[in-house]
């Protein structure tokens, strides 16, 4: 195999997990045959798929094969079936584990208002209309990980408790993929912050401002985080990247997915120093699965962010934005965005009218 093979793990995981991943893989090699680009596919499982078969929601073999590909496409895990697991059975302690496995510290997840669906929006038009931003959000430090942390005290007298705690470096990595991302934008990054009231935002700060040093052709705003949530809905086409810490960054990023409408049209991507997951924002919709109705945009969208990202192919990546706008554009949709005068299709055929566009 030629090193300018890309391979590529692809672990399509539970509920709609495997249709939306097949609509993406169809995609993925018509753009990749027509440009000459070489890529390996290996499935794996992962989640409840692979706890039924494995009794490991993350076997072995799955991460061993991660670790050895270029990047990572994943569906979704999770549902019902192993609600009632012990936590190591459990889909989610799958996911955990590979994102920790990968180290990947940084999660990237587009907000982009696609003028077709600027009705499916909760928001005014002229609020929403124009949105095109990055939310860039530290994954592994600040409050959800760091110690002490617990519940103390005798009953009638606890106290619980948790630390955001940062240390420069991490800061200094996920600043750096802030900023070297808006040098393939728009060039502006506004950084969130407590650092009225919390000192390690203060370090946050100082130390997000130094990295801006090293990109003078970027621009650096801060932003308070409660302003930032306001600014979010008030005006969001202002924004271009939005850097932020980890709680921050889960409570900033589901503003961000309401704004253009459909959780199901939404991707992301999570980036650390070696292969990169990508993958759509929701979950396994176990209410839709097997019905061939769930939108697999955001799982299309995640291999266009595979393309630009991983592969530095942001013309391939263009391509398929172009071709799903363009069915949105001809009025085909799926249930969940579909709107009057649209024509209301399934999965597969959906996927089919992006393929055709693609020819
Ligand atoms: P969900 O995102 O799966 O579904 C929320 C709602 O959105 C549902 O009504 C669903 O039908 C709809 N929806 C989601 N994706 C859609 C799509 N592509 N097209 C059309 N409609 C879509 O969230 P949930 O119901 O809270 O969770 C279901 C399961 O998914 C749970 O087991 C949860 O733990 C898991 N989950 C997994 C991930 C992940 O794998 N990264 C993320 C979130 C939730």
């Amino acid at each position: 195999m030629s090193d300018s093979v890309k391979k590529i793990c692809v672990l399509p995981g539970d509920g709609i997990g495997a249709e939306i991943v097949a609509s993406a893989l169809a995609v993925l090699k018509q753009v990749a045959a027509r440009a000459g680009f070489d890529v390996e596919l290996y499935e794996e499982a992962i989640g409840g798929a692979a706890i039924d078969a494995f009794n490991n929601p993350l076997p072995d073999q799955t991460l061993r094969r991660c670790m050895e590909s270029d990047a990572v496409l994943l569906g979704a895990v999770g549902g019902p079936k192993w609600d009632p697991n012990p936590p190591a059975l459990k889909p989610e302690t799958g996911l955990l584990a590979l994102r920790k496995a990968l180290g990947l510290y940084g999660n990237l997840r587009p907000v982009k208002m696609l003028p077709v669906l600027i009705g499916c929006s909760t928001l005014k038009p002229e609020v929403v209309g124009g949105v095109d931003m990055v939310v860039v959000r530290e994954l592994t430090g600040g409050l959800y990980f760091g110690t002490p942390r617990g519940v103390s005290g005798e009953p009638g007298k606890e106290t619980g408790f948790n630390n955001m705690v940062y240390q420069r470096h991490e800061i200094e990595r996920i600043a750096r993929k802030a900023f070297e991302l808006a040098r393939r934008r728009r060039r502006k990054v506004a950084s969130v912050d407590k650092a009225n009231v919390l000192e390690v935002c203060q370090l946050w700060r100082k130390v997000v401002t130094e990295v801006a040093g090293e990109y003078p052709d970027v621009e650096l705003n801060h932003i308070l985080v409660d302003n930032c949530a306001m600014q979010m809905v008030l005006r969001p086409a202002q924004f271009d990247v939005l850097l932020t810490e980890n709680m921050f960054g889960d409570i900033l990023s589901d503003i961000g997915g309401v704004l253009t409408g459909s959780i199901g049209t939404l991707p992301s991507a999570s980036v650390g120093d070696g292969p990169a997951l990508y993958e759509p924002i929701h979950g396994s919709a176990p209410d839709i699965a097997g019905k061939d109705i769930a939108n697999p945009v955001g799982t299309i969208n995640s291999v266009a962010m595979m393309f630009e990202y991983s592969f530095d192919r942001p013309d391939l990546a263009k391509q398929i934005n172009d071709a799903v706008s363009g069915v949105l554009n001809d009025g085909c949709r799926t249930a969940d965005i579909a709107g009057s005068g649209t024509r209301v299709v399934g999965t597969r055929e959906f996927t089919e009218r992006i393929q055709e566009k693609l020819r």
